[in-house]
């Protein structure tokens, strides 16, 4: 697979793209807050939680967890129906950890989005270390049923920076998840983030690298920031973090591209924030400027996705 010239003109796998191609029409995906918490918030793996995590479990365009799922959902559903009348959804449970409870939760959850009419898959974000047998063997029956994706938020491959940050699980842990997960043909999407400021620009390409020969099927990529009121803001009235620049984090995310397998879907590129809570960076405000920048970069470069990466 090539996407030199292709891909609604970017120079590696969209989302949209993947979309376009699989459903052959409009789809959007709906967050979704199903008030699930966190391992690393509530004392079971760590208390405080990641450093850069929102107040809402990094879960900032979720639905009002006061609503029903079916309220969240339908009153996004009815916007998007407005402007595209035949939109099909995908369910994202985004908020927090959504694999952390028992199983008669995730069913309570879940299952009402299986057979919902126009909903075509369900994108659950959890982490790794949320997924034991029992809970796997429910996601290997629920993936028969749905178009089903997982989303583990790895953010680097280095330990130390991962305890810096207060991750709260080691690499081997993501690894067995992985497996298990692919065992069952599940599709994972691992989130990584850029500019963490332990580490150097050769440390986030080996994240990338690393990724790069594992069996994912899509990565989003963040940059580092805060938001106001969030532990990381309050971290920062006493440790200095410098940002990264834009045109670094550009260059970085050219490069990561290049050594990303063709076959994996890009889902995010920026940062994910309100912009009326961005304490920083500001520049990651813009995001569709950082897109279009990233994109005329591999077009100067005459590069691509998967352009680094090793094929044999
Ligand atoms: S694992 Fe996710 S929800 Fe939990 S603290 Fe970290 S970023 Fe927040």
């Amino acid at each position: 697979m090539n996407f030199k010239y292709t891909l609604d003109d970017k120079r590696y796998h969209t989302f949209n793209y993947y979309l376009k191609t699989k459903y052959k029409q409009k789809i959007a995906k709906i967050s979704l807050n199903a008030d699930f918490t966190c391992p690393n918030r509530d004392g079971t793996s760590g208390t405080g939680g990641c450093l850069f995590c929102s107040d809402s479990g990094s879960g900032d365009f979720a639905g009002d967890p006061k609503d029903s799922l079916q309220l969240q959902f339908d009153k996004v559903s009815q916007m998007m129906k407005r402007k595209w009348p035949d939109c099909k959804y995908i369910a994202y449970f985004q908020a927090n950890s959504n694999t952390y409870g028992s199983i008669k939760k995730l069913k309570e959850t879940f299952e009402p989005f299986v057979n919902k009419k126009d909903v075509v898959g369900i994108d659950i974000a959890t982490r790794p270390d949320c997924l034991n047998d029992e809970i796997i063997e429910y996601l290997a029956d629920l993936n028969q049923r749905t178009d089903l994706w997982i989303e583990l938020g790895l953010q680097t491959i280095h330990e130390e920076s991962a305890q810096w940050f207060n991750r709260g699980y080691s690499l081997s842990v993501f690894e067995k998840a992985l497996h298990q997960l692919r065992e069952h043909n599940i599709s994972v999407c691992v989130h990584i983030i850029n500019g963490l400021p332990v580490e150097t620009s050769e440390m986030m390409l080996q994240t990338v690298e690393y990724l790069s020969r594992q069996d994912i099927q899509g990565i989003k990529i963040h940059m580092l920031y805060a938001l106001k009121n969030s532990r990381i803001a309050r971290y920062m009235e006493t440790h200095q973090i410098d940002f990264m620049e834009r045109e670094a984090y550009i260059d970085l995310v050219v490069r990561q591209l290049e050594l990303l397998p063709p076959h994996v879907v890009v889902q995010r590129l920026t940062g994910d924030g309100k912009q009326d809570e961005l304490y920083g960076p500001l520049w990651s405000i813009k995001k569709v400027t950082i897109l279009n920048d990233i994109t005329k970069r591999m077009k100067a470069l005459d590069t691509y996705q998967g352009q680094r990466y090793p094929r044999s």
